[in-house]
This record gives C-alpha cells, sequence and structure tokens, in this order.
C-alpha cells in the first residue's frame, strides 16, 4: 500500500531520537536534574539579541505581504546579496547572488544537491566515517549510493588510500563535513589540499568532474585553528550551509547551497539544484527568515558557553582515562568506548541515566558522541558517572 523504504524511514527512528526520547521519560521519573542528556545537537546558546530584534523589526516595519508571500524559488535577491556579500568579504571571493540558492537548512541543500547530481542508478557518492547518519538516506534516495570510507582513527582526517581505491567512473561526489558531527574534529590545510590534489588527478582519470560537497553547518564554530574554505582549493566544490547552528535557529530552516563561479558547467548544475528543490516541493525557503539573514548575514555566534562546556568536558574525561578526539570545532566530542563497543558502553550509561550516542550508525562503532551544547552544570554533574563507568569496566 506504501511505499517501504518511506515506511521505514517515517518509522525506525534514530538512535539519537530513541535515546532523546528516553530521556524525557527518564526525567518524568527521577527529576530532570538526574538525567545527563548528551543525545542531541539542539544549540543550547540562544539566538543572537540582533535576530530576535531583527524578527521585531521586520514585523513592525514591513507590510504583511512583503513579509510572508513566496519568494521566487531560488530565494529572494536581497537575502542572497547581503550572502554573497558576506562571503566575499570573509573570503576575498566575487560570489554573485545567482551563486546562491536558498534552502530550509543544510539538510535540503544536501538532497537537492544529492539530486542534481545523480545520473542514473549507478552513481555513487563517498562520504567518510565517522559521518553525519542523514547522508546515507540523502543518497540512496536520490537513487544513488553512498560509500563510505572507513575512519581514520585517532587524528579522523582522510585515509587517502582507501580514497584513492573508491573512486570510480561513477563518482559524483565527495561529501566532506568540517568541523566534524560527530567527531567535532577539523580538517587540516594539508588534509584539504591532498584530497584536492587526489580528486583533480582522479577527476582527469574518469574524464568528468568528481564535485566536493562540503557540508557547513558547523563553519563558524571553531576554537581551534581555522577551516580551510574548500573554494580556494578546489574548484568544483559545492556548499551546504545552515544557519541552525550558528545562529542557533534549527527550527526555522534556513540555509543555502552555494555554487561558485568556478565550478564546471555551473549553470547546469546551480539549474539542476533548482530542479531537484522544484520536484521536492520546496517552493522557496522561509520567507521571514530571507528577511532575518538578509539583516543577520554579517552576525557571529557566542561561542563562550560551548568553550566552557568544551574545557571541562575534554578535561574531565582524559583526566578519568577517556580517549578522545580533541574536538577543534563544532560541539561533539567523540569518545573511545573504553570497553572497545560503543553500543555496550551507550547501554552502560544508560543504565545511569547518563545518554551517549554509539558510533555505530556514524560508521565507527568503537566511540561514542556527546553532544555538549547542554547546560554546563550538567556536564559538572555528569563527571562523577563517567567516573563511575570507567571504574565498572575497569573492575
Ligand atoms: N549536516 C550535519 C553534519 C549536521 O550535523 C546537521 C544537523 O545536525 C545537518 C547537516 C542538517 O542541518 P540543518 O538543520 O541545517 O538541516
Amino acid at each position: 500500500m506504501v511505499s517501504k523504504d518511506m515506511l521505514r524511514y517515517g518509522t525506525v527512528r534514530s538512535c539519537i531520537r530513541e535515546l532523546f526520547e528516553y530521556g524525557k521519560q527518564r526525567a518524568a521519573v527521577v527529576g530532570e536534574e538526574n538525567v545527563y542528556d548528551f543525545s542531541l545537537g539542539n544549540p543550547s546558546v540562544p539566538a543572537p539579541e540582533e535576530v530576535n530584534q531583527a524578527i521585531r523589526n521586520i514585523v513592525n516595519e514591513l507590510p504583511s505581504k512583503a513579509i510572508h508571500s513566496y519568494t521566487s524559488g531560488p530565494g529572494s535577491n536581497t537575502a542572497r546579496t547581503a550572502i554573497a556579500n558576506n562571503l566575499n568579504k570573509r573570503f576575498g571571493t566575487d560570489y554573485k547572488f545567482t551563486d546562491l540558492y536558498l534552502t530550509a537548512g543544510a539538510a535540503a541543500a544536501l538532497t537537492a544537491v544529492s539530486r542534481a547530481l545523480t545520473i542514473d542508478d549507478k552513481t555513487e557518492f563517498i562520504a567518510f566515517a565517522p559521518f553525519f547518519t542523514e547522508y546515507s538516506c540523502f543518497a540512496t534516495t536520490a537513487g544513488a549510493k553512498l560509500t563510505v570510507i572507513p575512519a581514520d582513527i585517532p587524528a579522523f582526517q582522510i585515509n587517502f588510500e582507501l580514497l584513492d581505491k573508491s573512486i570510480n567512473e561513477n563518482t559524483q561526489g565527495v561529501i566532506v563535513n568540517s568541523p566534524n558531527n560527530p567527531s567535532g574534529v577539523i580538517y587540516t590545510e594539508e588534509t584539504i589540499k591532498g584530497l584536492a590534489a587526489l580528486l583533480k588527478r582522479k577527476s582527469a582519470d574518469v574524464g568528468h568532474p568528481i564535485f566536493i560537497i562540503s557540508d557547513e553547518p558547523y563553519r563558524e564554530l571553531v576554537y581551534e585553528g581555522k577551516v580551510p574554505f574548500i573554494p580556494h582549493y578546489y574548484p568544483n566544490t559545492i556548499i551546504c550551509y545552515s544557519y541552525s547552528k550558528s545562529l542557533s535557529l534549527p527550527g526555522e530552516r534556513i540555509g543555502y547551497a552555494l555554487v561558485p563561479g568556478s565550478v564546471e558547467d555551473h549553470d547546469d548544475v546551480y539549474n539542476a539544484i533548482a530542479g531537484a528543490g522544484r520536484i521536492l516541493g520546496y517552493v522557496c525557503a522561509p520567507s521571514l527568515m530571507q528577511h532575518v539573514i538578509t539583516r543577520c548575514a554579517d552576525i557571529k555566534p557566542d561561542l563562550r558557553p560551548y568553550i566552557e562546556n568544551r574545557e571541562l568536558i575534554y578535561n574531565g574525561l582524559t583526566e578519568i582515562g577517556y580517549n578522545c578526539a580533541k574536538p577543534s570545532g563544532a560541539f561533539y566530542l567523540f569518545v573511545e568506548a573504553p570497553n572497545g563497543d560503543a553500543q555496550a558502553f551507550s547501554n552502560m550509561a544508560k543504565q545511569h541515566d547518563l545518554l551517549i550516542v554509539p558510533g555505530n550508525d556514524f560508521g565507527c562503532p568503537s566511540y561514542v558522541r556527546i553532544s555538549y551544547c547542554v547546560d554546563h552544570d550538567m556536564v559538572k554533574r555528569s563527571l562523577p558517572v563517567f567516573k563511575k563507568l570507567m571504574e565498572k569496566v575497569r573492575a
């Protein structure tokens, strides 16, 4: 009666959502202060006051029709111009508003790009473990295949030997995500240069461009070092961006796909993304949020609470004896399960109302993810529980 695939996506909850729902149930029983919920990546820093003020001003200043009407499919020219100006100022580029296609967040940008680049059922995309779990459904529902390159443990950069072997004439794109969910690691400039060199060589071998699809919702959440701006290194880069994390607006659904002028067959790529947005029924990105971005494209996030949490949890856990990938950005800590089995360790933690996500779905079954976009006090209260768990494993 219905599509088996869609039914599965609609009924089987992700492990993250399962833990989150469980946490809510437990809080009702044992009290909120006794549940240590590190499951979700919902920003704990409130949206900047400038954003809230912009919403009030827009509602007070503009006629209702101007705020709530359909915009053109790729987004209003003013919002796209504001974004292009921001990028050009920061990265010395010369992007035009016609390079930007506004979307309901990075997820919508990624699904549209996956559809746009899928040529037939032989098409392949490549992702690097650990990877955002939704990539596999974005690729497969587009009709393509997702090949996952195993994690480069413990540095969480890229295993180029395996990448080299995995590329073939059907490879259309390589998805990168830095700062990374779930590891918090940033790809170094050396990694990006290596990736660019390899993909240039492979594109020549297979006779068509292999695109980098750079998924960048955490680009502004950086605590150490710099995030190399990938189009500077590789011309065939398409960026999928979101304001969900940088402006703490995940429920408002606003982001974009950027197709720089350097992308081969730029207009076809751009128009195919717009076509994908059309058939997916996106129509246009939320109009009020387009007005907000027009006014707030230059606003920077307040990183202080994340920095404080990162210090506390990273230092706290390493002192107890946990091995963690040192996170330079995003708001995740990726920790080696001390018993070697992430699922078993997550289950064990759950018995103590400590909710941490096993890395299995991220393609890394020996690590667990801790989302530290939470209340600072909860991080403090959770450390003795992490200690108890370590003692249990060592006993
Ligand atoms: N990509 C990564 C790596 C993410 O972590 C997320 C959300 O958590 C997304 C994409 C989707 O972001 P959005 O809320 O903008 O759709």
